[in-house]
């Protein structure tokens, strides 16, 4: 019994160590180095309506690193953001995919989105506002083609602090989204205060929407929130086609997930569009 205790907690401290400070402060000083050389590298994942039709695509950070294996976004990030490498990080993604995007056949009758996440870090660097619409002017890309993608989280606990930013780039012409939405904790009032253009409903919620009443009912309000409130809405981390069918009776004209694509390579994208448009 004991015997059996001990190597419980052996395996706890080991995991501290993998998952815990040094397994930060190893991926921080990796990050540093991965930067320069552009070692990151990104993934993006189609965004489709309702007939399937590919509208956009999602900037998704990826790094292999040497010693490290695969690293989480979720976990650089927020290396990124605790070390200030954030907005270095955040810059890095912007051109990347912009410079991506900006290559990729789009016209009037077939028009297409780029959404890129971005952090409330950048977002609070003087002059954020201005180095995105420069980027956007040295990549060929129109404001309107780019969606900033912020969760809900961050977006509440900040939001007197950028609301003036948001207002500046929404004027520019860029949308903004609120990621993971249905997972924070969003006052009704202070969203209808927010210039936003689209909700991204959570994946968790989209997870059970075919067993579980509650998720079922939490998709109808976040639907309902965003129609009366003249916003778009994504589903995201759509994997069945019954998922798909129950959206959209909802409603829900926009979706993303591994039913319709994983993220995959700029090049894959090219392939996707072309054989689209053939
Ligand atoms: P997110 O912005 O909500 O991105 C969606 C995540 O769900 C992605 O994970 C994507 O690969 C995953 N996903 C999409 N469809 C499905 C599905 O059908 N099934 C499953 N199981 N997963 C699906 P990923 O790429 O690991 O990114 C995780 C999070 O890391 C992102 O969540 C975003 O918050 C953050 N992130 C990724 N890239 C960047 C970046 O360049 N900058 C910033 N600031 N954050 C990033
Ligand atoms: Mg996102
Ligand atoms: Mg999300
Ligand atoms: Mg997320």
């Amino acid at each position: 019994h004991r015997a059996k205790k001990n190597r419980n907690e052996v395996c706890l401290f080991r995991s501290d160590i993998e998952t815990g400070y040094l397994r930060r402060v190893h991926i921080e000083q990796r990050l540093r180095g991965a930067l320069e050389p552009n070692l990151i590298t990104m993934a993006y994942q189609t965004q489709v309506d309702a007939n399937g039709r590919v509208i956009g695509m999602e900037a998704l950070a990826r790094w292999q690193d040497e010693e490290l294996g695969y690293v989480p976004p979720y976990e650089f990030v927020s290396v990124a953001e605790a070390s200030g490498l954030m907005v270095q990080l955040g810059d890095y993604v912007l051109d990347h995919s912009l410079a991506d995007f900006g290559q990729l056949p789009r016209s009037p009758e077939f028009p297409l989105e780029l959404s890129v996440n971005i952090s409330v870090l950048q977002i609070m660097q003087r002059g954020f506002a201005e180095t995105v619409l420069e980027k956007l002017r040295h990549y060929r890309v129109a404001p309107g083609e780019l969606t900033l993608e912020i969760t809900e989280t961050l977006f509440m606990s900040r939001h007197s602090a950028i609301l003036p930013v948001l207002h500046r780039l929404r004027d520019a012409g860029i949308r903004l989204s609120m990621d993971d939405f249905g997972t924070g904790y969003s006052s009704l009032s202070l969203l209808r205060s927010l210039p936003i253009d689209e909700l991204k409903v959570d994946k968790t919620f989209v997870d059970h929407i075919n067993e579980d009443q509650q998720a079922r009912n939490m998709v109808e309000s976040i639907v309902a929130i965003a129609h009366n409130h003249g916003m778009e809405l994504v589903a995201e981390g759509v994997e069945q086609k019954e998922q798909v069918k129950t959206l959209i009776a909802m409603g829900c004209r926009r979706f993303q997930g591994f039913y319709f694509s994983r993220p995959v390579s700029i090049d894959q994208i090219k392939e996707t569009l072309f054989a689209s448009v053939e």
